[in-house]
């Protein structure tokens, strides 16, 4: 017997006839005698419908009364979910966050769980019930209601499993696992049975939406199996575990690209020390992410910067760095919202030499320019011209021949 956690998202519980469906789907689980947490999402499209509620009534509301709101949708679910399984002769319970033992900090919209109290879920489980957790919400020390940030739900699953030290979480969906590719642009794309929680972080950070980024840290963490699968078709999905030793490395895992950036450049910087920290410490003290920076070196004692951002950051972060560029006595700054980040995955990469060229010979086959570089020990990043984004991941798809199971072992 085995304690699992199963969570659904949105689409999976998009209507009550889909709530019944998952209902069975859990009660097939029970019956071959796990305990089973059901964690679910708001129905489809609810959380959006709420926040846009919340922007009728006033342009900047409250971010207290926000989250006290948007974490209905999932109150819903879950409701709904507990009497489907009771009228199909089951016990079950509903919780909501608070009632669950999530406690959190007080940063509404984006809240962190700091610890989880599961007594009474265990209380529930030991009296046989299938207990249904409201996700993305929890509660902080004020008995404030506080929510994760979007996409949330997959983090209150992964911790919930780490805190009943669950066998296995389970994430259904509406796709069929992780994918080498975003299948909508390649349609070879094929599933990853296997994929180590660093890479799925990678994945995740460029641009593959199956799992929520903070979820995926939370299971390295606390070393918790994850399995990726469809709601809607009984086939075995992708597992995330941990990686290393015994787990057959491929070359290159995936393919993702990310169209969210925009790259801002700065002419001819006085080259000299704290120039560059000028510039940084502008940015993040308006709490703007940076991710690829580089610097140019350039004949004389002025050097170009360029750096991206996310496109939503993109305005503000231009008016700082103009401003910056007054002050520290640069010559213009020029940005270009037109890119598009490719990026290779795979531990293998790191024994293996020569899959940075392999990618650069690729896309300059194709005449595609590579603007900007980022590597780490399982990742290759190019920024490239946002239009050649789909021919760009086609091409390093097959040159990495992700196409084919075979091809790609190290
Ligand atoms: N309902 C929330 C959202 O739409 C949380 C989730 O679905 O994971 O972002
Ligand atoms: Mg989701």
């Amino acid at each position: 017997m085995a304690l699992l956690v199963q969570k659904f998202g949105g689409s999976s519980v998009g209507t009550v006839s889909k709530i019944r469906n998952v209902a069975r789907k859990v009660i097939a689980a029970r019956e071959k005698g796990n305990d089973m947490v059901v964690v679910l999402s708001a129905m489809k499209g609810e959380t959006d419908r709420l926040l846009d509620l919340a922007h009728e009534v006033c342009e900047f509301p409250d971010p207290r009364e926000v989250d006290s709101m948007i974490s209905t949708g999932e109150q819903v679910s879950i409701a709904l979910f507990a009497m489907a399984v009771r009228d199909m002769g089951h016990e079950a319970i509903s919780l909501l966050g608070s009632q669950a033992g999530i406690h959190t900090d007080a940063i509404y919209g984006k809240a962190r769980i700091d610890r989880i109290d599961p007594e009474r879920i265990r209380r529930e489980l030991g009296a046989g019930k299938i207990v249904a957790v409201a996700g993305f919400q929890g509660v902080d020390d004020t008995e404030n209601i506080t929510t994760l940030g979007r996409g949330g739900s997959d983090t209150t699953a992964v911790a919930l499993a780490a805190a009943l030290k669950a066998d296995l979480c389970e994430i259904f969906t509406d796709v069929e696992g992780v994918y080498t590719t975003d299948p909508n642009v390649v349609k070879e794309a094929r599933k990853i049975p296997r994929i180590s929680h660093d890479e799925m972080m990678e994945m995740a950070s460029l641009g593959a939406k199956v799992l929520e980024i903070r979820s995926v840290q939370f299971a390295k963490n606390f070393n918790v199996p994850l399995h990726v699968r469809s709601t809607f078709v009984d086939t075995e999905g992708t597992l995330v575990v941990e990686g290393g030793e015994g787990m057959e490395q491929q070359l290159v895992t995936g393919v993702a690209y990310n169209k969210n950036e925009a790259r801002i450049t700065i002419f001819k910087v006085p080259d000299k020390p704290g120039v560059a920290a000028q510039v940084f410490e502008a940015i993040s003290a308006a709490n703007i992410v940076v991710d690829m920076i580089i610097q140019n070196t350039r004949a004389g004692d002025m050097t170009d910067i360029s750096f991206t951002v996310g496109k939503t950051d993109f305005k503000q972060a231009m008016e700082i760095v103009k401003r910056v560029a007054i002050e520290i006595k640069a010559e213009r700054v020029m940005g270009d919202q037109s890119i598009a980040k490719v990026s290779i995955v795979g531990a293998g990469m790191q024994t293996n030499p020569g899959v940075a060229s392999k990618m650069f010979s690729a896309l300059a086959a194709e005449d595609i320019n590579i603007s900007m570089i980022s590597t780490s020990e399982i990742k290759i990043s190019c920024v490239i011209d946002e239009k050649y984004t789909e021919l760009a991941v086609r091409v390093l798809h097959k040159t990495f021949g992700l196409d084919k199971e075979e091809n790609n072992k190290s």
